[in-house]
């Protein structure tokens, strides 16, 4: 598998091919090549109309927002549509719940799909009669085999299958016995309904694939309607063509079913039952990402076993989970422009994903400071009972952000990892007797070390500052090596800050054991709780985006009450000293 990564100069490329055309800035790749060729011949009477059909057993991931961006991108780019369609043909693994995520998912993401999404249960009554124009042309038949026996006779990759002894009933026996069907009259699995196509095919999926199967089960839409429901691979290019659509793109898996997908469209426009020019199947492959697992059944044993807090935990790759961490749909969908579509299986790096993200934040967040893991700093010769507002600027990358005050005291806090009694020779942060910046406000030198008498452990810090150094540069031109964020401790506000890191601990989680599960990464989640942010942060609302100057990108979570405010961290910013520090180990 090739690999999508980050080069030294944090510039993304990808070895495949991929650019922008020349006439626009739109993305090309061999599916606008294809669509833009058929537009040219005017094969589709000059229309683009794409799908995108998840079925609702679980929300939509990562891997979905590719698709979503793929189809719905592409209508955007040739101006035309692009459904929402619910592969709701199975029965019993459908719920609401995941209809209504992904109503809200593909909308957060930024695409419209008119005013209502599509269904394939909509066209349960045209697939019915369908396949009774099948059965009586003599293109399907039922079959009474059990399924072992079906198994059996289906052959191998290198040996051909075994008609059933039922192939040669007669249409009006195969008609009969199928009405039987729907009318509920025969028990789940007694028989099914297969299209006769070629027993000795090389294909495995023309070998008279199933199409109706019989299923007592109540639908989510239909109810009890029915006690037949179509496969899925019967049901999909019927679906594609009562919607008209011309390229009907999905992942490499379905690249075998697309003999089917053309046989049984032919044999319905030969009996007039769709019309031409048919759709047309164009696979891609599926994004794989590092560190993360994009399957819904896994997914689901995820969010069933407890091991994350739900569908939207932030460490899930879920666009409700990205979502609740603080991603934009603008980073998401930059990044599946970013990494492009292919025809073969690559896994791209979680590290492209988090720079899309931090490229985007960086233009859009306000920066605050915000003090994760406090040390107390008494400021011994400023006036207890003063207090002042200082300038800070909101940001750097947006001028029309401007500025507002940070309130400064006596008591401040200050990043415990911004002070070391013994600091080695990199370490340019506050130490016994050294002069730093505390960003917008003075120079403070520290002058003695509080400890606590059991523990040894440092509790708070006796500096001094310079009042002629006030908005942070000094008149005599003395420089100092860093600069500390801070918040003054009478206004800050107390809050609880969760830092996320990948929910697994290995790129390609399961590959070593066979489980997914034991790779997961029991430091995946840290909750600072006696963190403290700037006041100007109070009230603020679920799902607003900052920087906290220095420590990352942070979003505040649902959880948070009037009172008490709560942050994700969405991705951290680069750490030029944890780097170090790691190299040293
Ligand atoms: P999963 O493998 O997670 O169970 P799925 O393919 O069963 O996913 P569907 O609801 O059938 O999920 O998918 C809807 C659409 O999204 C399909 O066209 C499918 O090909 C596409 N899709 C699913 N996973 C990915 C992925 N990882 N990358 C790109 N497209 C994907
Ligand atoms: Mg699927």
């Amino acid at each position: 598998m090739k690999r999508l990564s980050a080069s030294p100069a944090g510039v993304f490329e990808e070895e495949g091919k991929q650019g922008m055309t020349d006439e626009s800035s739109r993305p090309t790749d061999f599916i606008r090549e294809i669509i833009t060729e058929d537009l040219k011949k005017g094969k589709y009477d000059h229309r683009v109309h794409t799908r995108f059909p998840p079925e609702p057993n679980g929300y939509l991931h990562i891997g979905h927002a590719k698709s979503i961006c793929l189809n719905f991108g592409i209508a955007k780019d040739y101006k035309g549509t692009c459904n929402l369609r619910f592969d709701d043909t199975n029965p019993e693994k459908e719920e609401q719940e995941y209809v209504e995520s992904i109503i809200d998912a593909v909308r957060w993401l930024g695409f419209d799909f008119g005013p209502e999404p599509r269904y394939a249960s909509d066209y349960f009554g045209f697939m019915y009669t369908a396949a009774e124009y099948l059965i009586t042309a003599g293109h399907a038949y039922v079959d009474s085999q059990t399924a072992e026996e079906m198994r059996e006779h289906r052959g191998t990759l290198t040996s051909p299958g075994k008609e059933s002894p039922f192939r040669g009933r007669a249409a009006a026996e195969n008609l009969d016995l199928f009405r039987a069907m729907r009318d509920g009259r025969h028990p789940d699995g007694a028989m099914v309904l297969r299209a006769k196509i070629d027993m000795a095919s090389p294909n495995i999926n023309l070998r008279d694939p199933a199409i109706y199967r019989i299923k007592h089960a109540e639908h989510h839409r239909t109810g009890s309607t029915w006690c037949i429901y179509p496969m899925y691979t019967y049901a999909h290019p019927i679906e594609d063509a009562r919607e008209n659509i011309t390229h009907s793109i999905c992942t490499l898996e379905f690249e075998d079913q697309r003999p089917f997908y053309d046989w049984l469209l032919e044999r319905l426009a030969e009996g007039g039952l769709v019309q031409r020019p048919l759709p047309q199947q164009i696979e891609f492959a599926r994004l794989n990402l590092s560190f993360t697992v994009l399957s819904k059944r896994k997914l689901i044993q995820l969010v069933t076993e407890g091991h994350v807090t739900g569908w939207d935990d932030p460490r899930m790759p879920t666009v409700s989970g990205m979502r609740r961490r603080g991603y934009t749909p603008e980073a998401i969908r930059n990044f599946c422009e970013r990494i492009g579509v292919a025809k073969r299986d690559s896994t791209v790096d979680l590290a492209l994903l988090e720079f899309c993200i931090r490229e985007d934040l960086n233009k859009r967040a306000p920066r605050v400071m915000a003090v994760l893991r406090p040390l107390r700093v008494v400021i011994t010769n400023y006036p207890e009972d003063q207090e002042e507002e200082l300038d800070a600027v909101n940001n750097p990358e947006d001028p029309a952000a401007g500025c507002r005050t940070v309130p400064f005291s006596r008591l401040l806090y200050i990043e415990r990892d911004d002070f070391l009694e013994n600091p080695p020779k990199q370490f340019f942060r506050l130490a016994p007797g050294r002069e730093v910046r505390l960003r917008y406000a003075y120079y403070i030198t520290c002058e003695k070390v509080v400890k606590d008498e059991r523990t040894g452990e440092v509790v708070e810090l006796h500096c001094t500052y310079d009042p002629k150094t006030r908005g942070g540069d000094s008149p005599d031109g003395r420089k100092v090596k860093a600069t500390l964020h801070w918040v003054s401790a009478r206004h800050a506000i107390s809050s609880e800050v969760r830092l996320y890191t990948t929910l697994f601990s290995t790129p390609e989680p399961g590959a070593e054991s066979g489980d997914f599960r034991q790779d997961i990464n029991p430091a995946s989640l840290e909750v600072l709780s006696s963190a403290y942010v700037e006041p100007g942060l109070a009230g603020a609302v679920p799902g607003s985006r900052y920087q906290f100057e220095r420590m990352g990108y942070f979003c505040v979570d649902p959880d948070s009450t009037r009172d008490r405010l709560v942050f994700n961290r969405t991705v951290t910013l680069k750490d030029a000293w944890a780097k170090i520090q790691k190299a040293q180990k």
